[in-house]
């Protein structure tokens, strides 16, 4: 694995700086218990330019590659995982624009989300379509300049936020294979026809998980990204970065679990000594620690090949199944060391409990990562 730039190292230092500033954690408890999309951290991403991290400079970004964006998502997912998943999953839409999208497009779009006037979500599962995503049934139709929407989006992370838009994975021809029939096309979550209802999910709470009804909804062609039926094509464009994204995120939030572990161990006394000075307590915390040091080595070795150009499906695909076990392991482990204040809304290792547990399925569960491991093994998984 190459080495961290000196410009990358110093991304990190300020990324870590802005979120103990702007997100104490007096700040992410509130948010958590009220709900709320935390906006005004948003903000402050976008004065310090991380919502450009890889977007190219022409577009208004800093030119960064996949690299300084698992920088910045690690840095965030180090304080919550919740709050990574804003932006998140504006990068990983902008990377597929920025790769998919008309010159037109990427002029309009990019600066827009670099600037913070819009943001981005996918939107692609629904009732029926999770893990076997041919199966989804939202269609969109051509009438002259416009398409006309139908159909049922489920689980849509951030999707109720404030200038949101959702890059929504539908129909164009039901008649052939979805790999062939399917396209993403970009529609504002306040379109007349789109109605979204957040859902009342174990954890993530502030981006919130929306399901999104469309009733003829109507959007102009030009909203179309990549050509019509090409949307597979888009999906495939932007998955390395995508897993990238969710790769860097469960790290930071897995290393966010042993440092409050740790410290807990230190701090916490029981027959008049430390519980860390316990082996069992202190093997425990060295274990975890292990394992983050593994996610990350992963993780970095997928996205230096990313950054590089290079096919780093297998390595990438790896990094998101290992590093979001070993975010719902160490929470898990986390909660045993803190005993009964672990389990207490009080304190915060709850959260990162509740948190951590979708992590092994959005974005692709564990399973289907290992039956695409095991497929890019030659094996023939059914
Ligand atoms: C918090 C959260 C946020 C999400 N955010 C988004 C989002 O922003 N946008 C979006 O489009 N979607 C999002 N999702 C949806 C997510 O991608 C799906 O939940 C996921 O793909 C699994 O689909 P499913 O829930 O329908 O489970 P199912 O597909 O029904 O799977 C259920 C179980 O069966 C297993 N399984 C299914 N098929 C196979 C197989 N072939 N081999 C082995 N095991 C299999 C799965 O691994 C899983 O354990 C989110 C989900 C969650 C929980």
């Amino acid at each position: 694995m190459t080495a961290f730039t000196t410009e990358q190292k110093l991304l990190r230092e300020s990324v870590r700086k802005l979120m103990t500033t702007h997100a104490s954690r007096d700040y992410v408890r509130a948010k958590d218990k009220a709900k709320a999309y935390p906006y005004e951290l948003y903000d402050e991403w976008v004065k310090a330019g991380m919502l450009g991290a890889a977007i190219p400079e022409q577009y208004g970004g800093m030119g960064g590659n996949a690299i300084d964006l698992a920088i910045c998502v690690e840095e965030i997912a180090y304080v919550s995982a919740d709050f990574q998943m804003c932006y998140g999953g504006s990068m990983f839409c902008a990377i597929a624009l920025l790769m998919k999208g008309s010159e037109a497009q990427k002029e309009y779009w990019l600066p827009k989300i670099v600037s913070g006037e819009r943001r981005f979500s996918i939107s692609m599962s629904e009732p029926e379509a999770g893990s076997d995503v041919g199966a989804l049934r939202t269609k969109a139709e051509r009438h002259g300049d416009s398409y006309v929407i139908n159909g049922q989006k489920l689980w849509n992370t951030a999707a109720g936020a404030r200038g949101n838009t959702m890059f929504v994975y539908l129909k164009t021809d039901p008649s052939v294979h979805y790999r062939k029939g399917v396209s993403l096309i970009l529609v504002d979550n306040d379109t007349p026809g789109v109605k979204l209802n957040k859902l009342d999910m174990l954890g993530r709470h502030c981006a919130g998980t929306y399901e999104v009804f469309f009733t003829d909804a109507k959007v102009d062609a030009d909203r179309l990204v990549g050509g019509e039926n090409k949307g597979w094509e888009c999906v495939l464009a932007g998955l390395q970065i995508e897993r990238v994204v969710s790769a860097a995120g469960n790290c930071g939030s897995a290393q966010g679990v042993v440092d409050m572990a740790a410290a807990w161990a230190k701090e916490r006394k029981q027959f008049g000594r430390p519980i860390g000075t316990n082996q069992s307590i202190a093997h425990m915390i060295a274990d975890m620690q292990t394992d983050v040091a593994a996610a990350k080595a992963l993780t970095y070795q997928a996205a230096f090949k990313v950054a590089a150009g290079e096919d780093a499906l297998a390595e990438i695909t790896m990094a998101k199944l290992f590093t979001s076990e070993t975010y719902v392991k160490v929470a898990n482990m986390g909660m045993q060391i803190m005993g009964g204040y672990g389990y207490s809304m009080e304190f915060d290792m709850q959260r990162h409990y509740r948190d951590c547990r979708s992590s092994t399925v959005a974005a692709g569960s564990s399973q289907i990562q290992r039956n695409l491991i095991a497929g890019l093994m030659g094996l023939k998984v059914q």
